[in-house]
């Protein structure tokens, strides 16, 4: 190793240090505590869901099923997402998706009381893969961060079961049957055996439509999942109940 490599290494390696002990607020750079990611009036501001569709876990104003699930319910069995993607909360996911890689311990953090309190039967944790390329192109893939990071704090095991193969278009700008063709054949899993009986949480950042998870919920269910539920940092707003109240009002 040249004295360049070396000191470049050690570089790293402080910088590394210096994420894993944060001193800084990651929302408005405030000094916190040590091991504290988020101050006080950061986490107090994120736009937490106090009151979400039992089945899919967005946001509704009255209790009850939301209409995105009467319509057409999801793949998943259940899921669950801590904020709306809104200010802070929808900062931290672009950001993490923008290459601060650090901040999944963030929404991690944030994460692992819901998952605590609402998946505890949950025996295996799983990501939504992307596409090698894709993939290397950012350096890492946030949702198998996520996941690896409550696996390693739930103690529930990580599987690594399924594959990208082609990349798909974001489902928020297509119909219903261009989003079914979009997603047709974009998974595969290369271990289904794995997923025989299991009670598979899938960990991700945003869900949007739940069309992507459901997409690979299908094909686990298929190999013999006993049951597949999805875990998000944040979810988009029932659009069809926004719009109408907008109408209204
Ligand atoms: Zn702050
Ligand atoms: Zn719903």
């Amino acid at each position: 190793m040249t004295a360049k490599e070396w000191f470049l290494r050690l570089v790293r390696k402080l910088k590394e240090l210096d994420e894993a002990r944060n001193y800084t607020c990651d929302l408005c750079k405030r000094e916190v505590f040590e091991n504290e990611r988020l101050c006080k009036k950061c986490r107090e501001t994120l736009p937490m869901i106090e009151l979400g569709c039992p089945l899919c876990g967005r946001r509704v104003r009255e209790a009850g099923v939301c209409l995105e699930c009467k319509k057409q319910p999801l793949v998943v069995q259940r899921a669950r997402s801590c904020c709306l993607h809104e200010g802070g909360a929808a900062a931290l996911v672009l950001r993490l998706k923008k290459g601060e890689r650090f901040l999944y311990k963030t929404l991690a953090e944030q994460m692992l009381p819901l998952l605590e309190r609402e998946f505890p039967l949950a025996d295996a944790l799983t990501f939504v893969p992307m596409t090698k390329k894709a993939e290397k192109k950012r350096g890492y893939n946030q949702s198998r961060l996520l996941a690896e990071e409550l696996s390693r704090r739930t103690g529930k095991e990580l599987l690594d079961v399924a594959e990208k193969r082609k990349e798909t278009k974001a489902q928020k700008t297509l119909g219903r049957t261009a989003r079914e063709e979009n997603l047709k054949g974009a998974f595969h899993l290369f271990k289904r055996k794995e997923l025989k009986g299991r009670r598979v949480l899938i960990v991700d950042d945003t869900m949007t439509t739940g069309a992507t998870a459901g997409e690979l919920a299908g094909l686990m269910l298929r190999a013999g999942a006993k049951s597949v539920e999805l875990l998000t940092f944040t979810s988009v707003e029932d659009k069809t109940l926004h719009r109408s109240e907008k109408r209204k009002s």
